[in-house]
C-alpha cells in the first residue's frame, strides 16, 4: 500500500497512515525510515531536517497521529480532545524572535525540530473548518478528508472506491428487498 493524499491538507493525510486493507489496520509509518519518506513526499518541511527521524520521534508521531484523528472529528468534543494532542507533543522547544518580528520556536535539536515542524503540520490541519474535516462514510473507511466541495456535502473519500461501494450496497438493498 503507498501513501494516501486524499486529505486535502497533510495533516489529515498524517492521520490517513493507518488505512484498514482487507480488514485490518496497516501502518503505513511502521519504521523511521517510512516515516521519512512520507515527509519528503508530504512536502510539508520547508528545511530539510539534518538528520534522519529516529524511533523515539517515530513513536511520538504515532501518539501524536492517533490523539489528532480522534481531535479532528471530535466535532464539539474537539477542546477535549485536544488534552490528549497537546499531551503527545511534549516537547522542548526554546523561543526566538523573527526578523519581521515573530514569536517563532525552536527545537533543541534535529529531531525536536523534526518534531516542532510536524507541530505546525498539527496546528494546520485543526485551522481546518472543523465542519469540513469528516470520516470518510465508507463502511470500512477510516480515512479523514477536508471537504473542498463546492456544496460541502462530500461524503466518501474518493468517489471510485468508497462512493461507488456505497452505492452498489444501496442498490444491492434495494433490488433484494
Ligand atoms: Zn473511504
Amino acid at each position: 500500500v503507498e501513501f494516501l493524499w486524499v486529505g486535502n491538507h497533510p495533516g489529515i493525510d498524517l492521520c490517513n497512515t493507518v488505512p484498514v486493507v482487507r480488514g485490518g489496520a496497516v501502518d503505513l509509518l511502521a519504521d523511521p525510515e517510512a516515516l521519512d519518506r512520507w515527509l519528503r513526499l508530504s512536502g510539508w518541511l520547508r528545511r530539510d531536517p539534518t538528520e534522519p527521524a529516529g524511533i523515539a520521534t517515530l513513536a511520538w508521531v504515532h501518539r501524536l497521529r492517533a490523539a489528532l484523528s480522534e481531535a479532528l472529528v471530535a466535532g464539539a468534543d474537539r477542546p477535549v480532545r485536544l488534552h490528549a494532542v497537546n499531551d503527545a507533543l511534549q516537547d522542548r522547544a526554546r523561543p526566538v524572535v523573527t526578523a519581521d518580528g515573530r514569536i517563532d520556536l525552536l527545537g533543541d535539536d534535529a529531531q525536536a525540530q523534526l518534531r516542532l515542524d510536524l507541530t505546525g503540520l498539527a496546528a494546520g490541519a485543526l485551522a481546518l473548518d472543523p465542519a469540513r474535516v469528516r470520516r470518510c462514510a465508507g463502511a470500512h473507511c477510516v480515512l479523514v478528508f477536508f471537504d473542498t466541495s463546492r456544496s460541502g456535502t462530500r461524503r466518501w473519500h474518493d468517489m471510485a472506491t468508497c462512493g461507488n461501494r456505497a452505492k452498489a450496497a444501496t442498490h444491492h438493498a434495494r433490488t433484494t428487498a
